[in-house]
Parts: structure tokens; C-alpha cells; sequence
């Protein structure tokens, strides 16, 4: 059921346990939004904590409390007034949504994907971040941000909208960002937190770039990682950025190798649907930014993705 921000608002105030998740394979708003909302809980007084069925990447490390962040301990229980699963819809948070007898279930997301199968979803499409719905939500609380809520904040609508380059940048994002700043976030330690790679990790997406192709007349550039290659690509962070600025390009996206006939894809494009290509596999996202995981032969889902793409720009 969809409901308000003042409703979502509510909802949290309400609850004195809290436990927050995300999606699989974390990133910058998925980290942020959660960790984010537990630091304002707790000020709260409050008990919250972050659950996500994943490894954190190192480049958060940069978030404060990151090292809290717990991953569901194998038939372990967890019980709380209201789990709140932000950022992506409930079944793409692993085993948490079986680990946590909750309540009740409250979905925050920014993604016009969303199944909508909560209980209760606060959804707004509008906003590039859940962590700039974060913002709304704290202030509809008439709450204030502490240095360190509003650093994780920061992270994700920085991190979702590109450093605010990409369409989703709208004077809400940056009027929000503006007021985290004030706080005391640091821009230019989160910009530089994200973008750290390792040598070998550099190399590795250099190596992986190098055999970049195209396709349809130059409109697509894309980089496929095998098996063999995807031992060396632990990180594909970045990637796309270095695809996009092809001239010509419409759509950008890379396939790579997760597991025996299991392959992920990640796609970025310039006003082409790519989340309805990526929802055709069972995967979402935005317009401009969607994956989606293929499985078979790594020829078999090479042709398969190129088609769906080819298809998406003749419509
Ligand atoms: P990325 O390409 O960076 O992994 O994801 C781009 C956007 O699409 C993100 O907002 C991400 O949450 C969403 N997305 C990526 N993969 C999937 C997927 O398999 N399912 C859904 N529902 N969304 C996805
Ligand atoms: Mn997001």
C-alpha cells in the first residue's frame, strides 16, 4: 500500500526497535540511507541497527558507523517494531527479509521499478536519491541532521546522481545537499573516498576497457567481462563513467561473469528506457540506469542483451 511522507514519518516515529536493510551488491545511497536514518534514530534514543546480506565495500569506509553494519548471521533471528527496507523493493535484500520478524514492514524507494508488494511503500520517482527522500523524511519528523547522518545522506545523492551531473539533479537535490554541507559535510573527502581504487583495480578495468565494442552504428558501447577476466575486475565501479563520454553513444553498459551461466549486466543510456530492457530479465532500475542479471552461455546472453538494447533504440 502506498502511503505519504507524513504517514512513512509517522510510521517511523512510532517504532522504538528498528532494523534497516538494502539491496544486495551495496552501493552509495543503499549504505547511506540506512546507516544514515540509524544514526538519526539513535540520536533518538531509539534502537536501530543496519542488516544487509552483503559485503560492504571498502570505499565506504568513509561512512561513519559503516563498521556496524551486520550481515545476517545464518539462522539467526533478529526481531523489531518496524524493519524498513530502503532503496530497492523487499525481495532484492537477500536472506534479511526471512531473518527479521518485524511488526511491520515499511519500503522507502526512489525506484520506478518497485513491485509496490509492501505492506506499506513510501515511493517518490521524483527524488535521484533514497537518501534525499531521507532528508524530507527527517525534516517531516522536525528533525535536524547530526555530522554524521548527514554525511551518509550526502554520500548517497551525491553518489546516485553522478556527483549531480546526471538528469535526476533537480534544485530539491541540491537545495538538500546544500543544507547536509552546512552540517559540515565534506564534498570533496566523499568525492574522493568514492572514486579510490586500488592499483591492481585500475589496471584491471583498463585491461577490461581495451576491449571495449560497439554496436549499432557507434549508439552502443559495451564491455563484456568473462570468466577468466572477472577474477581480475573486482571492481566495476567507474566503468560505465569512462563509456558514457564516447561520442555518439546512446546506450552504455557492461556484462560480466558472476557465476557458472550467471551474468550481470549494468547498463546506462541517455533518455533510452533501460530499466524497461533490464525489467524484461526480471531486473529494474531507472530510465537511464537499470541492471539486470542473464543467465545461459556468455554467447547465448550477449546476443540476448544486444537484441533487448537493439530493440529499446528502434522503438
Ligand atoms: P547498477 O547498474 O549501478 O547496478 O544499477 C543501476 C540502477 O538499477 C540502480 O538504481 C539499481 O538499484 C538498479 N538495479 C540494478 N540491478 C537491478 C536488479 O537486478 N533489479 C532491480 N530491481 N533493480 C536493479
Ligand atoms: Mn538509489
Amino acid at each position: 500500500m502506498k502511503i505519504t511522507l507524513e504517514e512513512a514519518a509517522r510510521m517511523v516515529a512510532d517504532a522504538q526497535t528498528v532494523i534497516l536493510t538494502s539491496h544486495i551488491r551495496p552501493d552509495g545511497d543503499s549504505v547511506g540511507s540506512t546507516l544514515g536514518l540509524m544514526h538519526y534514530l539513535r540520536e533518538q534514543g531509539k534502537d536501530a541497527r543496519v542488516l544487509i546480506d552483503d559485503e560492504i565495500p571498502r570505499i565506504f569506509g568513509v561512512l561513519p558507523g559503516v563498521e556496524q553494519i551486520a550481515r545476517p548471521a545464518e539462522g539467526a533471528r533478529y526481531t523489531a517494531d518496524l524493519l524498513i527496507v530502503c532503496d530497492v523493493e523487499l525481495k532484492r535484500t537477500g536472506a534479511v527479509l526471512d531473518a527479521v520478524d518485524a511488526v511491520r514492514v515499511l519500503n522507502i524507494d526512489h525506484h520506478v521499478t518497485n513491485d509496490e508488494e509492501a505492506e506499506y511503500l513510501y515511493l517518490n520517482p521524483d527524488d535521484a536519491a533514497t537518501c534525499e527522500i531521507m532528508y524530507d523524511l527527517i525534516r517531516a519528523m522536525d528533525g535536524g541532521f547530526s555530522l554524521d547522518a548527514a554525511t551518509c545522506f550526502y554520500t548517497g545523492i551525491a553518489t546516485d546522481t553522478g556527483f549531480f551531473r546526471f538528469s535526476n539533479t533537480t534544485p530539491h537535490t541540491m537545495r538538500a545537499a546544500a543544507d547536509l554541507i552546512e552540517i559540515g559535510v565534506k564534498p570533496n573527502i566523499i568525492a574522493v573516498a568514492m572514486e579510490m581504487k586500488s592499483y591492481d583495480e585500475v589496471m584491471a578495468q583498463v585491461r577490461a576497457i581495451r576491449n571495449l565494442e560497439m554496436f549499432y552504428d557507434g549508439r552502443v558501447a559495451a564491455v563484456f567481462i568473462d570468466e577468466e577476466r572477472a577474477k581480475d575486475v573486482t571492481t566495476t565501479e567507474g566503468i560505465l563513467d569512462k563509456l558514457r563520454v564516447i561520442e555518439g553513444t546512446q546506450v552504455v553498459f557492461f556484462m560480466k561473469w558472476l557465476e557458472p551461466d550467471t551474468y550481470r549486466v549494468s547498463m546506462r543510456s541517455k533518455g533510452t528506457n533501460v530499466s524497461r530492457i533490464a525489467q524484461g530479465f526480471g531486473g529494474g532500475g531507472h530510465i537511464r540506469a537499470a541492471g539486470c542479471t542473464l543467465h545461459g552461455s556468455f554467447d547465448e546472453a550477449k546476443k540476448t542483451i544486444l537484441a533487448a538494447i537493439g530493440e529499446e533504440l528502434n522503438r
